[in-house]
């Protein structure tokens, strides 16, 4: 007999999107979280705020969790992962695993949400020293610092006076396989340096690009205002190396628009650290038998117009699971999967 549920894997934003959009189609949702709270890599990771209006993150989050978990329409399991999944499109058996136990859960249709994990910036380009030199950051660094109001140098505990940005790191890099851009990242730097510039105003900060990436209304939303308004300084180049330079940091590369080598003193290095599938993504492809591309994000099978199927009927996709995605890429394609997977549903009825 056809199930009135949807399977919704990932509690993150897409995974929150898909769900709630589900229940408010009249569907049952089963919303499976491996960690034991709702939100994602924004909460876990505490970033401080979002585009476009800077809100906090928890914040905004918030309101969607808050509307999943008071939803009837939505069962949320925390520290669970699916195991197993056996059936066809409209009939599905999914096994859950939890600390309680194993459980089977019937469902019409699955919505994978499993996200992203961050690059590690310590894999290949060693010459930024990530895990060697202390005042060398990523992004998720100094969104919890400035999360926590405090954005100071780790090595001494000091306000730094100069801090720059190094775009593309773990992205756009065929040397290391990962020829994607990560889409976010030139968005999310412009948004943390105009928040340092707001915090210590008396800090310089520096972005170092090999060109910007604005998508869409990030441009006006936050490219144009950081150089304008805050006086960020964009810099066309690119670095090959961080130095320890007594108690400072020695950038060192080329200034590709002046076709010179530079070599700049920094009390910070923040590095703009690109988008890979997170393991729960790999696992819950291999789980499902769906398809992965060359990178391991999940293969949307049938673009470019229709961004959420997969190689598996009755299995959709959504968010970051799919490659690089923004908040809201991740609002669409939950929304999207969770149109699909409805379709399966009502579909499925129908037919019975
Ligand atoms: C530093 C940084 C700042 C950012 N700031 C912004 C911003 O300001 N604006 C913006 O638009 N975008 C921003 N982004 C991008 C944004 O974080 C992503 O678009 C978004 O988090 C992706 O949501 P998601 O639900 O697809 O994945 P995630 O947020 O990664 O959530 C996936 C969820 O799935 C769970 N999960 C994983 N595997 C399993 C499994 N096997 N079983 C059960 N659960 C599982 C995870 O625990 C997690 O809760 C930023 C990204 C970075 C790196
Ligand atoms: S968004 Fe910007 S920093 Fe990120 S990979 Fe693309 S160009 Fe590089």
């Amino acid at each position: 007999m056809a199930s009135e549920s949807v399977l919704v894997i990932g509690g993150g934003p897409a995974g929150l999107a898909a769900a709630r959009s589900v229940a408010d189609l009249g569907g049952n949702v089963v919303l499976v979280e491996q960690r034991d709270f709702l939100g994602g890599t924004p909460i876990a990771e505490n970033y401080a705020s979002i585009t476009p209006h800077l809100e906090s993150a928890e914040v905004a989050l918030g309101r969607v969790v808050d509307a999943v978990q008071g939803h009837p329409g939505i069962t949320v399991h925390l520290g669970a992962e699916v195991i197993s999944c056996t059936g066809d499109a409209g009939e599905l058996t999914a096994v859950l695993r939890s600390a309680e136990g194993e459980q089977p859960v019937e469902c019409g249709a699955v919505i994978v949400a499993t996200g992203f994990q961050h690059f590690d910036p310590g894999r290949e380009t060693q010459l930024y020293g990530y895990y060697e030199l202390p005042d060398v950051l990523a992004l998720q660094d100094l969104e919890s610092m400035l999360k926590a109001g405090s954005v100071v140098r780790p090595s001494n505990g000091q306000a730094p006076k100069r801090l720059c940005f190094i775009q593309c790191v773990g992205s756009r890099d065929r040397h290391i396989g990962n020829e994607y851009c990560s889409k976010v990242c030139c968005g999310v730097a412009s948004k943390e340096a105009i928040e340092v510039r707001q915090a210590l105003p008396d800090c310089e900060v520096f972005i170092f690009y090999i060109d910007m990436r604005m998508y869409g209304y990030w441009e006006s939303q936050i490219y144009w205002p950081a150089q304008e308004q805050h006086n960020v300084q964009y810099v066309k180049g690119i670095v090959s190396e961080i130095l320890p330079f007594g108690d400072r940091l020695l950038v060192r590369g080329e200034d590709t628009t002046m076709g010179r080598p530079m070599e700049i003193p920094m009390d910070m290095v923040v590095l703009s650290v690109g988008m890979e599938p997170s393991p729960g993504t790999r696992r819950t492809a291999q789980v499902l038998g769906v398809a992965q591309n060359k990178y391991g994000f999940i293969d949307a099978v049938d673009l470019p117009l229709d961004t959420v199927s997969t190689s598996r009927p009755g299995v959709f996709a959504a968010g970051a699971a799919l490659g690089p995605a923004d908040l809201e890429d991740c609002a669409s394609s939950g929304a999207a999967a969770a149109m699909r997977a409805m379709a399966v549903i009502r579909g499925a009825q129908v037919a019975v």
